[in-house]
């Protein structure tokens, strides 16, 4: 989609550092971490939102999480948190489906992370 800034990076107009990419998602760190270790596994098709997910397409976000997986164990994560902000009321700025990639926090604060 024209003016998305996750297409760019999906079509690597625009650069980021990129982690690893499967046939369906490319993982990249995230440019604002929120976490001592943040990155982002974008869908390569351009969906808006959860909301936006196809009825039919029920492999879609399994694709995503697979690859999340996949890339935190290249990260070397032991434990992570994968969020999806859904909707400006949730947190979503980028209207283009993405799974954050969350962790390396030490044992202090992981006490305060939890939802
Ligand atoms: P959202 O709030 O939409 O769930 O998350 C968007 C995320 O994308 C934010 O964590 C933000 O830091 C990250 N981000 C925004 N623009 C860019 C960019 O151009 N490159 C990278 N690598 N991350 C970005
Ligand atoms: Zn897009």
């Amino acid at each position: 989609m024209e003016d998305c800034i996750f297409c760019k990076i999906v079509k690597k107009e625009i650069p980021a550092e990129v982690l690893q990419e499967t046939p369906d998602a490319v993982i990249i760190k995230d440019i604002h971490p929120s976490a001592p270790v943040h990155y982002l596994v974008i869908s390569k098709k351009h969906v808006a939102s959860v909301k936006e997910i196809p009825h039919e397409d029920e492999a879609f976000v399994g694709h995503l999480v697979h690859a999340a997986k996949d890339g935190a164990e290249k990260l070397g994560l032991k434990g992570y948190k994968l969020v999806f902000n859904v909707g400006r009321e949730g947190g979503q700025v980028i209207d283009h489906i993405h799974l954050h990639i969350l962790g390396g926090w030490g044992e202090k604060e992981k006490k305060s992370i939890n939802v």
